[in-house]
C-alpha cells in the first residue's frame, strides 16, 4: 500500500533582501541567482520530502516583494501550517524584524503555527553581526527551530526543511 502524503503550507517572512526567494529557489529547484533572483510568478513552489516511510509535501509561499512596503497582510499567512522567518546574519535590523513577525503571528494565528528561524548568508561569516548564540536563545524562547543557512552555498537547507517536516508530521 502506498504511504500517504501530507501537504503543508509554509510561508516565508522576513525583511527584503535577506534571501527568502533565494532559499526557496535553492530548496525547490537547486538553483542560485547571484544578484537579483527573479520574482516567482506563481509565488509558491513545492517540494516533496521523504521522511522515513512518510512523504511530506511542503508548499512554500514566497512574497512578491511586498515586505519592502510593509504591506504583507494576514491574508498571506492565514491557514499556514508553518512559517519560516528569515534574517541575514550580516544585518541586525533584519534580525530585529523577525521578532516583530513572531509577535504578529502569535497574535493573528496563535500557537498552532510551527515556527522556524533561518539565519541566512552563513557564507558571509566575516561580516557576521548577529551571533549564533543570540539567535539560538531567541528561537528557543519562542519555541522556534533555529538553523543557519546559505542559499548561495547550499548549506543548512536540508536540515532546516527536514526538521520542519518532522515537526509538522508530529503535529497532525
Ligand atoms: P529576498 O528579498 O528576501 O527574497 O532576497 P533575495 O533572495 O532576492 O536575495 C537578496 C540578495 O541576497 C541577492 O543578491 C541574493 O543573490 C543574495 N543572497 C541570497 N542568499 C544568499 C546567501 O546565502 N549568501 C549570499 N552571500 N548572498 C545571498
Ligand atoms: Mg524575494
Amino acid at each position: 500500500m502506498a504511504s500517504r502524503t501530507s501537504s503543508y503550507k509554509v510561508v516565508l517572512l522576513g525583511e527584503g533582501r535577506v534571501g527568502k526567494t533565494s532559499l526557496v529557489l535553492r530548496f525547490c529547484r537547486d538553483t542560485f541567482v547571484d544578484g537579483q533572483p527573479p520574482t516567482i510568478q506563481a509565488s509558491c513552489l513545492e517540494r516533496a520530502l521523504r521522511l522515513g516511510d512518510k512523504t511530506v509535501n511542503l508548499v512554500i509561499w514566497d512574497t512578491a516583494g511586498q515586505e519592502r512596503f510593509h504591506a504583507l497582510g494576514p491574508i498571506y499567512y492565514r491557514d499556514a501550517d508553518a512559517a519560516l522567518l528569515v534574517y541575514d546574519i550580516t544585518d541586525t535590523d533584519s534580525f530585529k524584524r523577525i521578532q516583530v513577525w513572531v509577535r504578529e503571528l502569535r497574535k493573528m494565528v496563535g500557537d498552532s503555527i510551527q515556527l522556524s528561524i533561518a539565519g541566512n548568508k552563513s557564507d558571509l561569516e566575516r561580516q557576521r553581526v548577529v551571533s549564533r548564540q543570540e539567535a539560538a536563545e531567541y528561537a528557543d524562547s519562542v519555541g522556534a527551530h533555529y538553523a543557519e543557512t546559505s542559499a548561495k552555498q547550499n548549506r543548512g537547507l536540508d536540515e532546516l526543511f527536514s526538521s520542519m517536516g518532522k515537526r509538522l508530521l508530529a503535529s497532525r
